[in-house]
């Protein structure tokens, strides 16, 4: 049995991750659960899953838990993450909060040599260098769950080093692919939000739409599987149904294929190195008939572009345009900035902080406040 705590419950990762362990016939059990502010739905996972502890980050929010919850232990705020995590004696810890919020989280499982199954793409993208060196020093196992990273993870798991030539990194284009950067200026917040073929959480959704969040992805597999950046390729791919290539040294190019369905990658992780069954449809190739293929539209999509430079300067930089692209969406998401603002306002803020040498996680912390602070007096100025 493996004893797992899931960080981020409430949320679309969270709440899969609990289905699949409930499917686990008690191969997993779950000893903790967190979540930001939605006290009455974390309360309501916990007794449905049997947990004792659980941890509010909003300190209100884990007040009102306590008085509706006497079964169990509420932890409040920043520390009682803290203490949960480090007190829970978990196998694995699965890291599925959104946003640079989930770096602190990420950085006390590994401190703990605990393993990390890290949904929180940011930790990567914002602490890539340390939080890989950390893992490595306590001996803690990190696994991804993103569906490109898993296949990789899967592609690559066995093969020996030296022979990865390159990675592919797919993308479904989001709602918008084939639009012009003219046209995608009035789109509105209910359309960015309906994702052609992934259910997910609203940040990365709108991460999706502006291709962000291949990005993001980009840096995380960078520092995943130590690939420099111009062997990690981005390909749109709309169907959704490869989520991966890994090129070898040999010609060899092998591809990962699975219906877009994030329990798959949260059941490797959650299992790995073993394998679990999950209830899910095969694949079958005759039905799907056509799996299509184009470059990504930089043009239209420049958050793609952005990261890719953020990356190249490194240091604080990956800070910076993680930090700027939250405070951009969440204004976007709020009505405050229009769609094209998003990559506008992390331009700016990346020509006006630049990156600095990172000396520790203080410098990573520090970037990220001041990104936000940036980022949101660019809003301002663009709504005045
Ligand atoms: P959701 O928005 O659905 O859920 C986010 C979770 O994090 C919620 O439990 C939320 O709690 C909690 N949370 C939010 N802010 C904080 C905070 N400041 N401190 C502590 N906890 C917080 O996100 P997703 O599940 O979609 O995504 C989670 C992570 O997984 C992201 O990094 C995303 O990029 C990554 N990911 C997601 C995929 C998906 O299919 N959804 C696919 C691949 C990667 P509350 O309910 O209280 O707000
Ligand atoms: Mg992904």
């Amino acid at each position: 049995m493996k004893r797992v705590l899931i960080l981020g419950a409430t949320g679309s990762i969270g709440t899969q991750a609990l289905d699949v362990v409930a499917r686990s016939e008690g191969e997993l059990r779950v000893v903790g659960l967190s979540a930001g502010r939605s006290a009455e739905a974390l309360v309501a996972l916990a007794r449905a899953h049997g947990v004792e502890r659980i941890a509010l980050t909003d300190e209100d929010a884990a007040a009102r838990a306590a008085e509706a919850w006497t079964d169990g232990e509420v932890l409040p705020g920043a520390d009682g993450l803290v203490r949960l995590i480090a007190e829970s004696g978990a196998d694995l810890v699965l890291n599925a909060i959104v946003g640079s919020a989930g770096l602190g989280p990420t950085v006390v499982a590994l401190s703990e040599g605990m393993d990390l199954a890290l949904a929180n793409k940011e930790s990567l993208v914002v602490g890539g260098e340390l939080v890989t060196t950390l893992a490595e020093a306590t001996g803690s196992r990190l696994i991804p769950i993103d569906s490109e990273h898993t296949a990789m993870h899967h592609l690559l798991t066995g093969e020996p080093a030296g022979t990865l030539e390159r990675l592919v990194v797919t993308a479904s284009g989001g709602p918008f692919r084939g639009r012009t950067r003219a046209e995608l200026e009035g789109v509105t917040v209910a359309e960015a939000l309906k994702h052609p073929t992934w259910a997910m959480g609203g940040k990365i959704t709108i991460d999706s739409a502006t291709l962000m969040n291949k990005g993001l992805e980009v840096i995380e597999a960078h520092h995943l599987f130590g690939t420099p950046y111009d062997r990690i390729d981005v390909v749109v791919h709309p169907q959704s149904i490869v989520h991966a290539l890994v090129q070898l040294c040999d010609g060899s190019t092998l591809a990962h294929l699975g219906h877009p369905d994030m329990r798959v990658a949260i059941g490797y992780a959650l299992h790995h190195p073993d394998r679990t069954t999950l209830p899910l449809e095969p694949l079958d190739l005759v039905k799907l008939a056509q799996l299509t293929f184009e470059a990504p539209d930089e043009q239209a999509f420049p958050c793609l572009r952005l990261a890719r430079e953020a990356a190249k300067e490194g240091g604080t930089a990956p800070a910076v345009l993680n930090a700027a692209n939250e405070v951009a969406v969440h204004s976007f998401l709020n009505g405050q900035l229009t769609f094209n603002g998003i990559p506008e306002v992390i331009e700016h803020t990346l020509e006006e902080l630049g990156g600095t040498p990172v000396h520790s996680f203080e410098t990573l912390y520090a970037a990220d406040a001041d990104a936000r602070d940036r980022a949101a007096e660019r809003i301002g100025a663009l709504a005045a």
